[in-house]
C-alpha cells in the first residue's frame, strides 16, 4: 500500500504533468474518479460576524488513500473539457445539498457558493446547466452563488453579462472571486450584474503589516459597499484580521480562524454547536 501511495504521489507531480502522456494517464483517471465516485465536496464555513450564513464548496478527490487537492487536477480537466461533466457534478451536489438545507428552518438562509471554471462559463449550455441544476433537485436558486474570476468575464463582458443576467432573474447570485487581483476596469466592473466581491487571500495575509494591502483591502471594500454588493474576505487565519475587517466595515469572511473546508457533516456539526437560541 506504502509503494502505491508513492507512485500515486508522484504522478500528481505538476513537473509530470506537463508530460503529455502523463497528462492522458491523469485525464483516464479523471473519467474513471468521476465513474466510482471518487469526488467528494468539502464545505469551507463563511460567517458574518459570529453568525454562519453559508460555505463555499470546495472539490476533493479522494483517489486510493491519498486526497488530491484541486490544484493538482482542475487544470487538466480544464484542458480536456473533463470539467465540464466534473463541474457539473460539483452544481448538482451543492444543488441538492441546498434542496435539504431548505427543507429546515434553522438551515434554510444558508447559501452555497460554487466555484465555475472558464470553460463551463463560456460553454454555450452554460445557463441552461444551471437552471436544470436547479430544476432537477428544488434547491432554492436565492441560495446558491456562483464564483467567477476576472479573467473570464472581460474578454467577452457582452456575454458575461447576458449569462449573469439570465441567472440573476432566477434569483441566483454572482461572487467576483479573487478580487483585487487588477483585471476590471471600474466602467465594466459597473456593467456586471453581480451581488459580491470576495477579496483575494493575497491582500488579507499581510493586513497587519502590509499599508499597501491594507489600503487596497480597505479601498475594495468601499468600492463594493458603494455598488451595492456584500463583501467577503477569505483566507482570515486570525482574529487581528477579523478587527481590520470589522473596522473597515467588512462583515463576512471565511478562512482557517473560522474553519477549514470540511465534510458535510462537520460543517453540520460546527454550525449546530454555535447556534445561539
Ligand atoms: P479558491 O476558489 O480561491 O478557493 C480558496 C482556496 O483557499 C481553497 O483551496 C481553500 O482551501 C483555501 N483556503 C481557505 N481558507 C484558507 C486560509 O485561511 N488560509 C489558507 N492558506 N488557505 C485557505 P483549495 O480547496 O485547495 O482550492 C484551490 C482552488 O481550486 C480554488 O481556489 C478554486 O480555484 C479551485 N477549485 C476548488 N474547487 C473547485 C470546483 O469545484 N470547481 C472549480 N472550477 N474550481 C475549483
Ligand atoms: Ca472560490
Ligand atoms: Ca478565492
Ligand atoms: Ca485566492
Amino acid at each position: 500500500a506504502a509503494q502505491n501511495g508513492q507512485s500515486t504521489v508522484h504522478f500528481f507531480d505538476p513537473q509530470t504533468q506537463e508530460n503529455a502522456s502523463a497528462r492522458a494517464l491523469l485525464e483516464r483517471n479523471i473519467k474513471a474518479g468521476l465513474a466510482m465516485s471518487e469526488f467528494v465536496l468539502y464545505y469551507q464555513p463563511q460567517v458574518e460576524k459570529s453568525n454562519f450564513i453559508g460555505a463555499e464548496v470546495l472539490l476533493r478527490w479522494r483517489h486510493g488513500e491519498v486526497f488530491v487537492s484541486p490544484d493538482k487536477f482542475i487544470s487538466t480537466a480544464e484542458q480536456s473539457n473533463l470539467i465540464l461533466p466534473l463541474g457539473n457534478w460539483v452544481l448538482h451536489q451543492a444543488c441538492k445539498q441546498l434542496a435539504q438545507w431548505a427543507e429546515r428552518s434553522e438551515t434554510a438562509h444558508l447559501t452555497l457558493s460554487v466555484n465555475i471554471s472558464p470553460k463551463q462559463f463560456k460553454h454555450a449550455q452554460f445557463v441552461d446547466t444551471v437552471v436544470q441544476a436547479i430544476a432537477n433537485t428544488g434547491a432554492p436558486a436565492r441560495q446558491l452563488i456562483i464564483e467567477l474570476t476576472e479573467s473570464m468575464l472581460f474578454e467577452d463582458i457582452d456575454s458575461a453579462i447576458a449569462r449573469i443576467s439570465a441567472l440573476r432573474a432566477h434569483g441566483v447570485g454572482f461572487s467576483l472571486d479573487d478580487f483585487g487581483m487588477g483585471y476590471s476596469s471600474l466602467s465594466d466592473l459597473q456593467r456586471l450584474p453581480l451581488t459580491e466581491l470576495k477579496i483575494d487571500r493575497s491582500f488579507i495575509r499581510d493586513i497587519q503589516h502590509n499599508a499597501h494591502d491594507a489600503r487596497m483591502v480597505r479601498s475594495i471594500i468601499s468600492l463594493g459597499h458603494s455598488m451595492g454588493l456584500q463583501v467577503i474576505a477569505e483566507g482570515v487565519e486570525t482574529q487581528a484580521q477579523i478587527d481590520y475587517l470589522i473596522d473597515s466595515g467588512c462583515m463576512r469572511w471565511q478562512g482557517y480562524f473560522i474553519g477549514k473546508p470540511q465534510p458535510i457533516a462537520h460543517l453540520e456539526q460546527l454550525m449546530q454547536e454555535h447556534i445561539t437560541f
